[in-house]
């Protein structure tokens, strides 16, 4: 019958950065299936695990569907309990803790955290509202989890971030090359691609490094494991290698490259007083990044010999050359991927430096399937997190903070004073847990994320700061988690379809969606919520009076008004709209305000090399990778004739560094943070799961994922397990300086780390392993190391 006739519709997948196009079936308000869109370039009809069973992830019995706040006898109370309350409550009581820590200590005691899962104007308003209406550079995505290093990587090494390759690689290269990413269960439909090329390309070689053995290795044909942290050694060596077999491309770095060496910042990014800061500043190389030449590079990476770095790494002599050979053969395209195991290092940014040394030696970039190749983990890690800039220290299209010409233009496209941005980056991630603690921010907002299953050394920086008395803690989210239930107040969001949506994946790829079903209950978008909000503050009650008196005409207009009732965000009238999609309440305003912000936000990137095609035009397309120019997407980034940005005759041009070459960088390699000793004697690291998104709030509630993997497990090498007189199910205690879980132990699972290693997933919130790990960062990207630190396992 007519009540029950399906519509499809078209929308990325919500989970991970792959970008997986899925269509959608709804039928009576509800979804009710999914399958793999056959038309998309990415996945070309097929999904995982994850993707297949998207339809449920929505239809949890324990929706949040009201705000809630900590009350005791009708009033707040951090001890209280969690009480329904109606939206302009929460929000009058929201903004009277703004209002009042404002007033007694500025906007940067007032923060927020937001995700890669942001939509692209979710991002956008939420960067907009705290940088240019609050005055607070204390906003940053849990994307400094996962990309930070990655950022830093491309910045140093191109001056403008994002892969100059995409996917179409993997239908070109002869070998690949996994750098500590488990791409099987991580970004299983990019291995579905590199696997059918592996298969029907017999030539085609698969090499998989990373510190413990999972099932990529299945494909491996060089399967390597290395002691952790000497990913750096290996990746000198390589480049040594190919210097001295004299296969440096040398008409591509005569014209195309610089070498430095050195860098700005010491230390492991823990507190200053911490025992293991001190001992970083006892190795690192100090001094600023200065030029050298080639033959200092080569002098540079010389000591990085096959016997030293075999003895280091622990990867046999023979595997390494291998490894080195497929780099160093002119005939041989090359695909590199890295996620994760790079970016969550303790150098991360130099691991992500130091393999473009590579590509760039040979030659072996921009070019089909030449492609050094940084994979993202969520779905807007790229679009929304990087592209718009929501960290603490960026602005949209690759601006930052500190540059006041950067400042000046995001002014005035915001069409608000000069001065209302500060030049000081605001606290990154892992700063803003430890100044919750401390008490410099006190008013703390956080959607679309789990931080305290996901942030680092949870009992020590983490839920002190969100459970201390002088703050006032705000959680958006669809489900109760560790971090809504630390909260004082919870404010119900609405889900992937149930709003209007834009995601960014790893490939540049912009992709859209419509709203399709209602949120249940009072559940709205984050995007409302934002926007609600800041109609409860006036610029006299948050902009310095110097710059209103400058600006008279700004007087007692709302954060509304100035930032979403001006410049181009309410320029596009609803009647231009598709009116079937119109009952997102972020529409309620009388203008098409999705719209609205994503073409102000576009002109930050066009003509600047991000450019992004006309909103209307993503609607009808399944995606395209900027910059989009005259109606073309980019494929191949910084090469002649695929680029439309590189000059006449230039062949190729790195143009976002002042003379169009990219760097090359000498960099040492360092210990890490912390390493095994007699009374902590096994290295954790922790991951994923391919059948749980992040901490698995969304997938556990699908019966069919939880099943598939219901508890985190310890796995655990079967000689590791003897010795401590354990067998497999056994109960242990996984223990560390800084806490404690309980888990059971895996000695035949799918992961099987060498002997000294355990790996324990973080999906499980009744096994919350960041109580135990490290929250030692990159001192560059301020990115933690989730990969390495010190345990033991007792049996419990
Ligand atoms: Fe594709 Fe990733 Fe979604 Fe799986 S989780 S369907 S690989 S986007």
């Amino acid at each position: 019958s007519e009540q029950t006739k399906l519509e499809w519709n078209k929308a990325p997948c919500r989970f991970c950065g792959t970008g997986c196009s899925v269509i959608v079936a709804t039928r009576d308000g509800k979804v009710v299936a999914t399958h793999g869109d056959a038309k998309s370039e990415v996945n070309k009809g097929l999904n995982c695990i994850k993707g297949y069973f998207l339809s449920k992830i929505m239809y949890g019995r324990d929706r949040i569907q009201t705000p809630m706040l900590r009350m005791t006898n009708g009033k707040y109370d951090k001890h209280g309990e969690f009480t329904p309350i109606s939206w302009d409550q929460a929000f009058d009581t929201m903004a009277e803790k703004w209002k009042a820590t404002i007033k007694k200590k500025g906007p940067t005691a007032i923060g927020m955290f937001g995700s890669g899962q942001w939509t692209v104007w979710e991002g956008y308003a939420a960067s907009k509202l705290m940088k240019a209406g609050f005055g607070s550079n204390n906003i940053d995505p849990n994307a400094r989890h996962c990309m930070a290093s990655a950022v830093g990587g491309f910045m140093r090494t191109f001056g403008i971030d994002e892969p100059m390759g995409c996917y179409d690689d993997m239908e070109a290269a002869d070998a690949f090359v996994l750098w500590g990413s488990n791409m099987a269960e991580m970004h299983p439909i990019l291995w579905t691609r590199v696997t059918d090329r592996r298969l029907s390309a017999p030539h085609v070689k698969v090499a998989v490094l990373s510190t413990f053995e999972h099932r990529s290795f299945d494909l491996a044909d060089i399967p390597m494991v290395f002691t952790p942290q000497t990913d750096l050694a290996i990746l000198n060596f390589i480049a040594n290698y190919i210097i001295q077999n004299d296969k440096v491309n040398k008409d591509f770095v005569g014209k195309h490259v610089n070498f430095r060496k050195g860098q700005t910042d010491i230390g492991y990014g823990l507190r200053p007083t911490h025992p293991l800061e001190k001992k970083a500043k006892n190795v690192a190389t100090a001094g600023s990044s200065t030029p050298i030449d080639f033959e200092q590079f080569k002098k540079f990476v010389a000591d990085y010999d096959v016997e030293s770095v075999s003895k280091l790494s622990g990867v046999p002599e023979d595997k390494l050359i291998a490894l080195a050979e497929l780099y160093a053969d002119p005939n041989r395209k090359v695909t590199s991927f890295w996620t994760m195991g790079f970016n969550q290092h303790t150098r991360g940014v130099w691991c992500n430096n130091l393999i473009y040394n590579i590509h760039l030696l040979t030659g072996k970039i921009s070019t089909p399937g030449n492609s050094p190749f940084s994979l993202t983990g969520q779905p807007s890690a790229c679009g929304t997190a990087r592209e718009v800039g929501t960290f603490s220290h960026r602005l949209p299209a690759d601006m930052v903070v500190a540059n006041p010409k950067h400042r000046a233009k995001a002014e005035k496209i915001w069409k608000i004073p000069a001065g209302i941005i500060p030049p000081k980056p605001g606290y990154h991630a892992v700063e803003q847990n430890r100044r919750l603690k401390d008490g410099d921010l006190n008013c703390y907002w956080v959607q679309v994320n789990n931080n305290m299953q996901a942030a680092p050394n949870m009992n020590e920086e983490g839920l002190p700061g969100y459970r201390n008395p002088e703050n006032f803690i705000v959680v958006s989210d669809a489900y109760p988690t560790v971090t809504t239930q630390a909260a004082d107040l919870i404010l119900p969001a609405a889900m992937w379809v149930e709003k209007e949506g834009a995601y960014g994946n790893a490939e540049r790829r912009t992709q859209f969606w419509h709203q399709l079903v209602k949120a249940p209950g009072e559940s709205r978008s984050d995007l409302w919520q934002l926007m609600e909000f800041s109609k409860r503050f006036t610029t006299d009650e948050v902009w310095p009076k110097e710059v209103l008196a400058a600006n008279p005409q700004y007087k007692g207009k709302t954060l509304f008004e100035v930032l979403y009732e001006n410049g181009q965000v309410n320029q596009f009238p609803l009647s231009d709209a598709d009116p079937k999609y119109l009952n997102d309440e972020s529409n309620d305003y009388g203008f098409y305000v999705q719209k609205g912000l994503f073409e102000e936000y576009a002109t930050f990137g066009r003509g600047k090399a991000h450019d992004l095609a006309p909103f209307d035009v993503y609607h009808k397309e399944h995606g395209l990778r900027w910059p989009v120019v005259d109606g073309q997407e980019t494929r191949w980034r910084f090469r002649e004739g695929a680029d439309p940005y590189v000059g006449k005759g230039k062949g190729f041009e790195f143009y976002g560094k002042p003379d169009g070459r990219a760097v090359i960088f000498a960099l040492p390699y360092e210990p890490a943070a912390e390493e095994p000793d007699n009374e902590y004697d096994l290295w954790l690291s922790t991951g994923r799961v391919l059948e749980h998104w992040h901490s698995g709030s969304m997938t556990q509630r699908v019966p069919e994922l939880y099943r598939a993997f219901p508890d985190a497990v310890c796995f655990m090498h079967p000689d590791d397990a003897k010795k401590r007189g354990l067998r497999r199910g056994d109960e242990v205690r996984v223990v560390s300086r800084r806490g404690e879980i309980n888990t059971r132990i895996e000695t035949r699972g799918r992961n099987k780390p060498p002997k000294g290693l355990v790996f324990v997933p973080w999906f499980d919130a009744s096994q919350l392993i960041n109580k135990v790990t490290l929250d030692a960062t990159d001192p560059l990207s301020k990115e933690t190391d989730f990969k390495k630190c010190a345990i033991k396992v007792l049996k419990a």
